[in-house]
């Protein structure tokens, strides 16, 4: 065998798993389509229990040194009622992250090399390698190179929502819903925030977040029946819709937009069988959810850890996929409901980043919390609890498609919309 373990992605899900697996001792190889840094269609959220994870590897510091302002506070407007609060600790870290892709991706692609992976950037595999029904390798390619087959001992998809590997091995869909919602988001200048805002609006959502070289991103979220009509004129739809978000409009036409706007209808939710003889799935590629719930990359750190674990156990000659999936792709049975009429969304919760059944404000000073402003003073918002963490048994509860608003990551009272 060429290495134990081929993963086959390097963004958030595959260059983790392979730096994690590395720092085990295992012989990786990470490959890429792609050479790094290089951007994606994604905003950037970092959940507190995925920026927990970054530091506990020793890569938030690179994070924050290359300029990531933290948001430790965060407002959230539902129209009638808004909620301000700052995140409590939790595992040592106490703020919200939204570095660029281009800088988090590559940050972890140095820490694989960093760590003894094998890094191929601008390899696309194109077939996977079997071997008496188990995969045992990938074949493919770097640019203008010819074909080569590289073996190991499991092979793992960390290569997206249109996972490659996970159609080539026939990864069984499950709990898969419908797309629900378009996102839209770009990045400013001179539109400065002091914390994260967040506006739920009629089935709308927009999002405001301060990321790298002083840009603030806004991004937003629009029920799918409306694409259409959207696409046709995007500025001035995107604008009209952060008109309806207090005086966000305003900001954002007395700014400067920096970079064009990116729009996708391409929003899948859906889980899929994780594992299976030879390889296993991490990131999207397993469980891809809504973008509204801005808890893809924290998932697939959390999904990157328990694999890494579950696979050295497993070269190791003790089965642990099978918990691997129960612990990161099943539903936890523990999750509140999320507010109703969120973009196309029904109640439910969105896999792996329940809020804790209990509020972390006790129900009399949460009243206090509730205002038609801002309370001049922050109220904690709780933490989301990584599902992963709890016990949840395969196949607990009806859990995807539910994005869960988007950067808080806990409890919400919402009210009735003002607009
Ligand atoms: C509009 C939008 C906004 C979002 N905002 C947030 C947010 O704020 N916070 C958040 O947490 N999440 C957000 N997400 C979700 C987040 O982008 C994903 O969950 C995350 O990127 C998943 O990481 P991944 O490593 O699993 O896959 P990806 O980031 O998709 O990486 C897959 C990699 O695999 C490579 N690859 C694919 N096929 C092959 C092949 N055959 N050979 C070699 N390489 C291959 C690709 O080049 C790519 O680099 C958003 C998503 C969208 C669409």
């Amino acid at each position: 065998m060429d290495y134990d373990v081929i993963v086959v992605g390097a963004r958030v899900a595959g260059a983790t798993t392979a730096m994690l697996l590395a720092r085990r001792g295992l012989r990786v190889l990470v490959v890429d389509r792609v050479a790094f840094p290089s951007d994606t269609i994604s905003s950037h959220q970092i959940q507190v229990p995925g920026v927990a994870r970054l530091r506990r590897w020793g890569l938030l510091e690179a994070v924050r040194a290359a300029g990531t302002p933290p948001t430790r506070r965060l407002r959230f407007d539902a129209g009638e009622v808004v909620l301000d609060g700052s995140f409590p600790p939790f595992e040592g870290a106490d703020a919200l992250y939204s570095p660029r892709r281009t800088l988090l991706d590559a940050a972890l692609v140095d820490a694989a090399r960093s760590a003894g992976a094998d890094v191929r950037e601008n390899f696309r595999v194109e077939e996977l390698v079997w071997s008496e029904g188990r995969v045992v390798g990938v074949r493919g390619r770097e640019r203008l190179g010819s074909s080569v087959a590289l073996r190991a001992r499991i092979v793992v998809g960390a290569d997206g929502k249109n996972s490659f590997v996970a159609s080539a091995v026939g990864a069984r869909t499950y709990r898969q819903r419908p797309v629900r919602a378009f996102a839209c988001y770009t990045y400013f200048s001179g539109l400065p925030v002091t914390a994260g805002e967040v506006y739920r609006r009629r089935g709308r959502l927009v999002a405001v977040f301060p990321t790298n070289d002083d840009l603030t991103m806004v991004y937003l979220s629009e029920p799918l029946s409306g694409f259409e009509v959207f696409r046709r004129d995007i500025e001035k739809h995107y604008l009209a819709a952060l008109d309806g978000c207090g005086d966000l409009g305003g900001r954002a036409r007395e700014a400067r937009r920096e970079e064009r706007l990116r729009t996708t209808p391409d929003q899948p939710n859906r889980f899929r069988l994780p594992h299976g003889p030879g390889w296993a799935l991490v990131g999207d590629a397993g469980v891809v959810m809504d973008s509204v719930s801005a808890q893809g990359i924290t998932n697939a750190l959390r999904d990157a850890d328990l694999l890494a674990e579950a696979l050295s156990a497993e070269l190791d000659g003790v089965p642990s996929l099978a918990a691997y999936h129960r612990g990161a792709t099943a539903p936890s049975g523990r999750c509140t409901t999320t507010p109703s009429g969120w973009p196309g969304t029904r109640p439910a919760s969105p896999n792996g980043c329940c809020t804790p059944q209990s509020p972390t404000v006790p129900p009399r000073s949460r009243a206090s919390s509730v205002s038609s402003r801002a309370p001049s003073r922050p109220t904690p918002i709780s933490t989301p609890r990584p599902c992963c963490e709890s016990s949840a048994p395969p196949g607990g509860q009806e859990a995807l498609a539910a994005p869960g608003p988007r950067g808080v990551g806990g409890r919400v009272v919402t009210g009735r919309c003002g607009q």
